[in-house]
């Protein structure tokens, strides 16, 4: 059995480029040059909360450094280092080996330095805190929104939530499509580069964890206005569009979390910018609504009756 040392040396010790200090000491150090600020952002994957005990390790090594990484990309900062506090109810050996492999593989992509954690013996809770960079002022927040912008979504909506209430059997998804949206709960990928690019081009943004309704209706909050969304608009993938219980493909579409994409809201004259990033990242951006004087969000049908759906996001003490 590895002691808790070891395994820190093994599995979460690497040189550091970037950081003045990493792993081994009481504090990293880190410096922030003139003229940028730091996005800092901590998120905390429990087991039985967020994940099944029997969860791959990679896959979970992958998931809580992308939650992380999906909230920098909604801030459009640029990521640059991760803490990790592990509590393991034993070292095992072949699970922290494959969980290190999940969370660098996902690091090395995008430049992330570990620089320090905490491991300890306790129920399986992985609690990630990661820090990224930007230019000082262009973060985009989410008290931006103007009555008159438009609200726009990345990617497709529903997709992890579907292969939430497949494997909850809610649902009967055909096996290829049931693998497809696994993808999408179990290895979502931040818009990292998206979030960059919208810099100086999003009013306000926010990253789909709760569900788009309930995302979108933060921004509303923070911004204070409201908006009305086009159902029919919103981006659906072909997997969720077979999907033949209507309700639950409702629900998800627009009320369905953990899909990670960015919902932004931008002024109409940036319409051409938004396309030519679009292209650019190979990424659909839809415009699904637009924000206005009201309050709160109001989903529309093609006839413009209200659409129902249950679901205001996912609320850990409701
Ligand atoms: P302290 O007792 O000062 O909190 P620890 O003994 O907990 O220090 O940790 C020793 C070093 O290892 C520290 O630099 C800490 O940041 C790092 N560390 C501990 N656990 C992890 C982990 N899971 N991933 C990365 N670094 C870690
Ligand atoms: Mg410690």
């Amino acid at each position: 059995m590895l002691t808790e040392f070891e395994l820190i040396r093994r599995f979460f010790t690497r040189d550091t480029r970037r950081a003045v200090l990493g792993v081994g000491d009481d504090c990293a150090l880190l410096a922030v040059p003139p003229g940028r600020e730091l996005a800092v952002t901590t998120d905390m994957l429990v087991c039985g909360v967020h994940f099944f005990a029997d969860a791959r390790p990679e896959w979970l090594g992958h998931k809580a450094l992308a939650v992380n990484l999906s909230d920098l990309a909604a801030m459009g900062a640029e990521p640059r280092w991760a803490l990790l506090a592990l509590a393991l109810p034993a070292a095992d050996e072949a699970w922290v080996a494959a969980f290190a492999s999940g969370f660098f593989s996902l690091a090395d992509r995008y430049g992330v330095e570990l620089i320090g954690g905490d491991t300890t013996r306790g129920p399986l809770n992985i609690c990630i805190t990661a820090g990224g960079e930007l230019p000082a002022g262009s973060a985009l927040r989410r008290d931006g929104a103007k009555a008159g912008d438009e609200v726009w979504v990345s990617g497709t909506t529903g997709d992890a939530a579907l292969a939430l209430a497949g494997l909850r059997h809610e649902v009967a998804l055909a096996a290829d499509d049931a693998i497809k949206l696994g993808e999408r709960l179990h290895r979502p990928m931040p818009r990292v580069e998206l979030g960059i690019a919208l810099r100086g081009v999003a009013s306000s943004a926010i990253d789909v964890s709760d569900g788009l309704a309930a995302d979108l209706g933060h921004v509303l909050l923070r911004s204070g206005c409201g908006a009305s969304v086009d159902f029919a608009s919103l981006p659906r993938s072909a997997e969720l569009q077979r999907c033949t219980d209507h309700a639950v493909a409702t629900r998800c579409a627009i009320a369905g979390g953990d899909d990670y994409e960015l919902c932004f809201t931008a002024a109409p004259e940036k319409r051409g910018s938004i396309a030519a990033i679009s292209a650019d990242l190979r990424l659909p951006l839809t415009m699904i609504g637009r924000i206005d004087t009201g309050q709160g969000l109001r989903v529309r049908d093609e006839a413009g009756r209200a659409v129902a759906f249950d679901g205001g996001g996912y609320e850990h003490f409701r």
